[in-house]
């Protein structure tokens, strides 16, 4: 094994993963023909759409902050956790909020479990039993409570709140559930488990949420020139949402766009699902790994690639997947580490560790890191390579993400509103909340992207927290108004 070869080879998978300006350009384009295209045609079936799959959510209004009224529940189902809490909107962009978390059995993962819609949903209502019996005792039965449900999967969405799940996504694979409707699936395990007073009235998801969350708590009374335009998560997955005018939406059925325009609105909600942006892989950068990721460990071969190449479920297997190829050239040696065998052991936390340790210290939070990860002994030298493969794929993660958001800002022409316009993404997710230098790196690909450096000082990345909590509250507030 030779430590000059070792370099080299890392020398060229750093070079893999490097986006110039001109790919920001590219891709940036490229994503405004298939915002464009998803926004034509009506298919529930991704894989016959060429174009972003840009679901309708119903929602057609953002709310000003001054919303008020009853207690609402919230439920969300996300990658990793489940969460339940009951909001109350107070007006003034504030709220008074109990939740809690629970980390989603590994289980439900797992294929060989033989798991079920109704295993899931069951799962689902007893912590939402769980919840009221420790939250709010008194008023469990005797209330009737409207639930908003944050689904983070991509559905087509048939009303504010009912919606088919078109295919699973975040590790998911239940197969049972594709086609259903969401809503019925997850009211009828509360109805069984002695809670039919909890009514799921609306059903959104995370980017939505985040979007009307951040519209809500948004103080800045300058809100003419600070216009909250993107809703977007980078946690276990990646998503994102915007405002887009209804004449625009060609794919909604024409009776209700009808009626929405004659009701006076002009926008709604449109959940872009940019994760599966180019599953055709017309341009996005792919490198062996990525190759390998997808085929052979992901549970969505052939979907979701953009979400492969940024999100927090694939960035520490990207680095495991590098690992496991060098020691195949003989160049590394994994020892008796637990990086052979374990798909997705190693996650973005530790990753995040390791993007800035320090080399005057020795690099020792990673080697901490990466013993206590997956009990890899490393060297030194080996552990400046592995920061730079590190640094390499959190980079090319970051200006991918970039490129949705100057794409949204050029297609909805949100930078250019009025004078010296200045526009607001709201963001969640671990990734974008924690990830050391993420949002720099993110800046830095929007200055070099078609808005260019200009337009990026303009744009406001503002982590906005709770929206499957305010904003799925919000969601059943709208819902509850349009009934
Ligand atoms: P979810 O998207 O499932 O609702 P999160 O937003 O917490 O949940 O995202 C979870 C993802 O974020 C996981 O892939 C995890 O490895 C990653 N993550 C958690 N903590 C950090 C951190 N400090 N830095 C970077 N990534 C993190």
């Amino acid at each position: 094994m030779s430590d000059s070869k070792l370099t080299k080879a890392v020398d060229s998978i750093c070079d893999q993963f490097v986006i110039t300006k001109s790919k920001i350009s590219q891709l940036t384009e490229y994503f405004i023909d298939c915002m464009e295209k998803g926004l034509e045609v009506c298919e529930s079936d991704i894989s016959q759409n060429k174009g972003l799959p840009m679901l309708p959510t119903f929602v057609t209004d953002k709310p000003s902050g001054e919303e008020h009224g009853i207690t609402m529940l919230a439920a969300d189902l996300g990658g990793t956790n489940f969460r339940v809490c009951s909001v109350e909107l107070l007006g003034n962009h504030e709220y008074r909020m109990e939740q809690e978390k629970s980390k989603i059995p590994t289980f439900f993962f797992q294929e060989d479990h033989h798991i079920t819609s109704k295993d899931l949903f069951q799962h689902m209502a007893l912590i939402t039993h769980q919840f009221l019996t420790k939250h709010h005792k008194d008023h469990i039965q005797d209330y009737k409570w409207k639930m908003g449900f944050t689904f983070s999967y991509p559905v087509d969405q048939l009303s504010l709140r009912s919606g088919k799940l078109i295919r699973w996504s975040k590790g998911f694979k239940i197969g049972d559930t594709v086609g259903q409707d969401i809503v019925q699936l997850f009211q009828q395990e509360l109805n069984d488990i002695g809670l039919p007073n909890v009514h799921v009235v609306a059903l959104t998801n995370d980017t939505t949420g985040t979007l009307l969350a951040h519209c809500y708590t948004s103080s800045d009374t300058s809100r003419a020139i600070n216009e909250p335009v993107i809703g977007c998560i980078f946690g276990t997955g990646t998503n994102g949402c915007y405002m887009e005018k209804i004449d625009n939406i060609h794919k909604l059925d024409p009776s209700v766009r009808r009626q929405l325009l004659a009701e006076g609105k002009t926008h709604m909600c449109i959940n872009t699902e940019w994760g599966s942006f180019d599953n055709e892989l017309n341009h996005l950068p792919t490198t062996s790994y990525d190759i390998k990721i997808d085929q052979k460990f992901s549970t969505n071969p052939g979907f979701h690639l953009f979400e492969k190449r940024v999100s927090g479920l694939y960035l520490g297997e990207m680095l495991r997947n590098i690992l496991l190829d060098l020691e195949k050239q003989s160049l590394f040696d994994l020892k008796k580490s637990l990086l052979k065998n374990n798909p997705f052991i190693l996650t973005t936390e530790t990753l995040s560790h390791i993007e800035v340790d320090e080399l005057d210290s020795g690099l020792e939070n990673t080697k901490d890191a990466l013993l206590e990860a997956v009990d890899l002994e490393t060297t030194f030298d080996e552990r400046v390579l592995i920061q730079r493969l590190v640094r390499a794929i959190s980079r090319r993660a970051a200006f991918l993400a970039a490129v949705p958001i100057a794409a949204i800002l050029i297609k909805t022409n949100a930078l250019n509103q009025s004078y010296h316009c200045q526009v607001e993404v709201g963001c969640d997710g671990s990734v974008v909340e924690h990830y050391p230098g993420f949002r720099s790196m993110m800046r830095h690909a929007l200055a070099l992207s078609p808005i260019g450096p200009e337009g990026e000082r303009d744009v406001h990345l503002r982590i906005s927290k709770d929206g499957s909590g305010v904003g799925a509250a919000l969601c059943a507030l709208h819902a509850d108004t349009m009934a």
